[in-house]
């Protein structure tokens, strides 16, 4: 018997040529889901999806646009939210 990560789709299959041109498969963590805007849930841009422990070493500046509701919303919902915000006031 093989062990079940083989066997499930837990695991990621990856295909990959050795030097010797075999083929062989690879068995890797899957990445975790886009994330989408609060607003309008179009997929959001400018974030890495990586696995909670990559993350954690990466700057926060690389984890989302850098702007007011960066990595919340997308751009078109932030830019209407800002333009709203303002003449509220
Ligand atoms: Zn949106």
């Amino acid at each position: 018997m093989r062990p079940s990560k083989q066997k499930s789709r837990t695991m990621r299959r990856v295909f990959k040529k050795t030097p010797g041109g075999r083929k062989t498969v690879d068995y890797v963590l899957r990445k975790p889901k886009k994330l989408v805007c609060s607003n309008c849930g179009r997929e959001l841009h400018g974030i890495p999806r990586l696995r909670p422990g990559k993350l954690s070493k990466t700057p926060k500046t690389m984890k989302r646009p850098e702007r007011p509701y960066g990595g919340i919303l997308c751009s078109s919902c932030s830019r209407r939210r800002l333009i709203d915000s303002a003449r509220s006031k």
